[in-house]
């Protein structure tokens, strides 16, 4: 009875392994200093542009904004020259025009060459699905942070399962299925975010749900929002460029 029991718990505990890494999140306290930096993983050389599916809704196609605002509505004041948009130091954080839930996501970007700075100040942006929920863009090659921080990383909670970032001024890809957090009339949470992130075609986050929005030093609890909101590319100073963003709803 007792290999029975056990071997039960084990299939349980096996079948539980992908997707939730909620015990680890409670043994690290926030942009955990002592947190393990996940292994490197050199993802190969950049390719060209990814082709868009022909049920795609293009963000950004490389010739104009006119699909993105500042968060207040007003235009948005990024560069764009030679098919791709670049951050610009001061210009705010830029959301899409359009709202999205449940999605597939599809951003390819860089971090500048030759790099400047370290840690949290180096090719620093950022991927917020709904405004809220935050994919870490960032310059993680040979560059250390905390581990919550770093490119790939659900902001603040969960490091990527390995760092595949391609050196600085090479362009990586992130492709993100997002199932939005659903909650019932009382504002409860019925299902948590969750997200599946490819990086440069590895796999770094497998239906990992988070424990609420992300955030800086804090891990704060869900707040119920509308079905379907903009997604977000932030400002943190940096140049950081992009291309060929599209999206597909689900
Ligand atoms: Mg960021």
């Amino acid at each position: 009875a007792t290999a029975v029991a056990t071997g039960l718990l084990g299939l349980v505990l096996s079948a539980q392994a992908p997707g939730t890494r909620a015990a680890e999140l409670q043994k690290w306290g926030v942009h955990d200093e002592a947190r393990p930096m996940p292994p490197v993983v050199d993802p190969g050389p950049a390719g060209p542009p990814a082709l868009v599916p022909a049920d795609a809704i293009v963000l950004f196609d490389g010739k104009d904004l006119s699909g993105w605002t500042t968060s207040k509505g007003a235009p948005a004041k990024w560069l764009v020259k030679d098919g791709i948009m670049e951050a610009v130091k001061g210009a705010g954080s830029i959301q899409t025009t359009r709202a999205f839930g449940d999605c597939q996501l599809h951003v390819e970007w860089a971090s500048p060459a030759p790099p400047v700075g370290s840690g949290q100040d180096r090719g620093n942006s950022g991927v917020f699905l709904m405004g809220i929920y935050e994919v870490q863009v960032l310059d993680s090659y040979q560059s250390k942070t905390y581990a919550d921080g770093m490119a790939a990383s659900l902001y603040g909670q969960y490091p990527p399962l390995v760092n595949a970032t391609r050196k600085p001024g090479e362009w990586q890809t992130y492709d993100i299925v997002f199932r939005a957090p659903r909650f019932d009339q009382s504002g409860a949470v019925v299902s948590p975010a969750r997200l599946t992130v490819i990086h440069n075609g590895v796999l770094v986050h497998d239906a990992q749900e988070l424990s609420g929005p992300t955030a800086h030093k804090a891990r704060p609890p869900y707040k119920a929002h509308a079905g379907k909101l903009p997604i977000g590319l932030q400002d943190h100073s940096h140049p950081v460029r992009f291309r060929n963003i599209w999206i597909r709803e689900l």
